[in-house]
């Protein structure tokens, strides 16, 4: 783990990072030392020091320092493993996030022109099209994004790379509602839900980055977390913005780590209320784990059989689901 970080601060040096971010300096007496206003807090006059040598920076405005990681923690307001992924992000060739940008936008032309999408986002209960305008929603028929992408001049080797077409050339993505997934506004992965007979589920063999739609969500003292994206995106139609989706219910360390960046936050976890009783166990589990970090959470029971989708296409209104939320004792 210190080999990777080292690698990693090696990789994106703190001065480049800087400049990046348009911090302009100017030579300060000693060699590879450079000084300018501090971006961690207001100045008129310089006083934060970059030692470009040692990768380091102090700032004797406000007394903080340290290495890239660091800064990026107080820069971004990001917890350690959040920076350390932030940097990581930073370093996907831009080729790559360009690629999945594209795609994202070809899947969302997509959408309105095949009839089977729209009907089955009926189905289920979508229909404001600002919030899937907002999320960004498409759809992969299948059969024609190889095309599309060589003639933006990618390579098979980069599709194929990036998980987008299998080793046949074909389209991985096929008759599929597709979700992208952000990270600090870079496009991270996609999630495809099939509308056919396929295995509903499918991410793209890439990292599925934090807690969905976390830049607008984690300002809220309250969040409800959700299993799936039409979850989610059923709620945000109904209001419930502060709502957000793991994609599955096993979170990773990263994901923990945000929702547990505000102490005393209180957290809904609105599960599948699955037959073998797997969602029930997994947000049991989840919500121990999290108590331990400080979060108060609740165990939101909907009527049997039902997910928050499926409830409100059955009809349910903000006031039922709130009435839910409301029945639910902390644990
Ligand atoms: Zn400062």
């Amino acid at each position: 783990m210190s080999e990777d970080l080292e690698q990693l601060k090696r990789r994106i040096p703190l001065l480049e990072y800087l400049q990046r971010h348009n911090w302009r300096a100017c030579r300060a007496g000693r060699r590879q030392e450079l000084v300018g206003l501090c971006p961690l807090h207001q100045e008129t006059r310089p006083s934060f020091y970059v030692n470009a040598a040692k990768n380091l920076f102090y700032c004797h405005g406000c007394g903080r320092g340290g290495d890239l990681i660091r800064f990026v923690q107080l820069f971004l307001h990001l917890p350690f493993h959040q920076s350390v992924a932030h940097l990581q992000q930073q370093l996907m060739p831009a080729h790559a996030s360009q690629l999945l940008e594209q795609t994202a936008t070809f899947y969302q032309l997509q959408l309105h022109r095949y009839p089977e999408a729209t009907y089955y986002l009926e189905q289920r209960g979508l229909h404001d099209s600002a919030v899937m305008e907002e999320l960004g929603i498409g759809y992969a028929p299948g059969g024609n994004l190889r095309r599309h992408l060589a003639a933006w001049g990618h390579s098979f080797d980069l599709l194929l790379d990036t998980g987008l077409i299998n080793s046949q050339g074909r389209d991985a993505f096929c008759r599929r509602i597709i979700f992208p997934c952000r990270q600090h506004h870079q496009i991270v992965n996609l999630y495809g839900r099939s509308i056919g007979t396929a295995f509903p589920h499918r991410l793209l063999p890439r990292s599925k980055g934090g807690l969905f739609a976390w830049e607008s969500v984690s300002h809220f003292s309250t969040v409800i977390l959700v299993e799936g994206l039409f979850d989610l995106a059923v709620l945000w139609q109904t209001g419930f913005r502060n709502t957000t989706c793991a994609i599955g219910t096993q979170l990773t360390s990263a994901q923990l780590l945000q929702l547990s960046d505000q102490p005393g936050r209180s957290l809904y976890i609105v599960f599948d209320q699955d037959q073998n009783r797997a969602g029930q166990k997994a947000s049991h589990q989840l919500a121990l784990r999290l108590k331990s970090a400080g979060i108060r959470p609740r165990i939101v029971q909907l009527p049997h059989g039902h997910d928050p989708n499926s409830y409100f296409v059955a009809g349910a209104s903000a006031g039922d689901f709130t009435a839910c939320l409301q029945q639910a004792r902390p644990l």
